[in-house]
Order: C-alpha cells, then sequence, then structure tokens
C-alpha cells in the first residue's frame, strides 16, 4: 500500500519515510503543496500524512482542495500548530486524524493503519482484519504492517475468508471455490492448507468451528 507523506522538511520528510516503509507501506514524498496536490488527485494512496505549513500551497488549502475534488484518501495531519482551533480547522478541512509535531513514529503508524482500515469496506479492494491486509490489486498480504509471502493457493484461502469474514464456511464450500472440478486432491488437503495459513497469518486468525467449517471473525465494534 502506498502513502504519500507531504512535508518540506527533509529531515522529518526522510524519517516519516522510513517509519512508514518499515511498517510495510510504500511511500511517495511530495514537497511543496501544489505537486502533492496534484500527485494525491491523480494516485491512488492508501492514505496522506500531510504537513499544513507548506510552500506554494499550503496544507489546508490543499486538503480542501483534495476533498472538493472529491478525493476521499484518508489524511492524518502532523503539524506543529497544536492548539484546539486549529485542529478544528483541519478536521473541518477534512482531516480525518491529527498528530502534532514532535511526534513518536509508532504513532504515526498506528494513526496511519487505523486510518486505512476504516476506510477499508468490502466493495474496497483492499481487505483488512485482525491486523492482516490482503491487497487484491496487487495479490500482496501484509500483517501487522510487515509482508507476508502466500502461496497462490494460500492466498487464495484467505481472499475467500477474509471476503466472508464473519460467516463460518464449510470445508465444502472452501473446496469448491479454491480447487478446479477436475483437480486430484487428498481429503485432508484443506486442513493441510489452513495449518500453513495459520502459521504465517496468525493462530488466532482463522477458527475452527466443529462441524460447521472456518471462520474469520469480523472485529465487532470497529468501523
Ligand atoms: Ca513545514
Amino acid at each position: 500500500m502506498k502513502i504519500l507523506v507531504i512535508e518540506d522538511e527533509d529531515a522529518i520528510a526522510s524519517r516519516l519515510e522510513r517509519g512508514l516503509q518499515g511498517a510495510g507501506y510504500v511511500v511517495e514524498r511530495a514537497a511543496d503543496g501544489e505537486d502533492a496536490l496534484f500527485r494525491a488527485t491523480e494516485e491512488d494512496f492508501a492514505a496522506i500524512v500531510l504537513d499544513l505549513g507548506l510552500p506554494v500551497l499550503d496544507g489546508l488549502s490543499l486538503l480542501r482542495r483534495l476533498r472538493a475534488a472529491g478525493r476521499a484518501t484518508p489524511v492524518l495531519v502532523v503539524s506543529a500548530r497544536g492548539s484546539w482551533s486549529e485542529r478544528v480547522e483541519g478536521i473541518d478541512a477534512g482531516a480525518d486524524d491529527y498528530l502534532g509535531k514532535p511526534f513518536r513514529m509508532e504513532e504515526v503508524v498506528a494513526r496511519v493503519r487505523a486510518l486505512v482500515r476504516r476506510a477499508h469496506g468490502h466493495f474496497h479492494p483492499v481487505l483488512s482484519v485482525h491486523g492482516i491486509d490482503l491487497d487484491t490489486r496487487t495479490r500482496t498480504v501484509t500483517v501487522d504492517g510487515g509482508a507476508v509471502a502466500l502461496t497462490a493457493s494460500e492466498y487464495r484461502l484467505l481472499h475467500l475468508l477474509m471476503q466472508n469474514a464473519g460467516r463460518v464456511m464449510s470445508r465444502q464450500e472452501l473446496a469448491d471455490q479454491l480447487y478446479a472440478e477436475h483437480e486430484e486432491r487428498e481429503s485432508n488437503t484443506l486442513e493441510v492448507l489452513i495449518g500453513r495459513l495459520r502459521r504465517k497469518v496468525g493462530d488466532e486468525a482463522i477458527r475452527t468451528r466443529r462441524g460447521q467449517g472456518y471462520v474469520i471473525e469480523t472485529e465487532s465494534g470497529q468501523a
């Protein structure tokens, strides 16, 4: 997933870039407001980290124009302007979250992750549950921000379960959707596959419902 860091101070931009890369994101940088607005409008980013004091076009104006252009990309404002009225102004301009400078990188990452997660519904190309992000466009999976290498069949199984999160899927239903009809398979193939997937994405994500099948629970209470 790609994050756009809009920050004119090189040292801060580099720190944000390294921190977000470390969390498994692809990072692009923009240092002036006009260039940033163009890219944020033209390209798809999972989230934007936005400084307010920017050359050419300030962050708040950028944000208002981005929203006016119909772009709903989640925006985390990271700014030294810390008074409550400035925060309100930022949120009114279309920010989804606000963090003061100086910041802890861990907090930036956590807030970006929350924004990205909240922005995802089932209609979105990225499915997210229990810290697992599955990008259906790139067929990549991250767990808590870290990339996980899955085989094609592991990916298909995870995709199925995540797409149907909250619903128990029977072995038959899973097998029908995972394998071609003519494909020969051992009776325990699915169990073996589930076991391998659990080792990669975490034991607790995929639940066994005895006599019924498997389910990835939704995270109740979270949008
Ligand atoms: Ca600045």
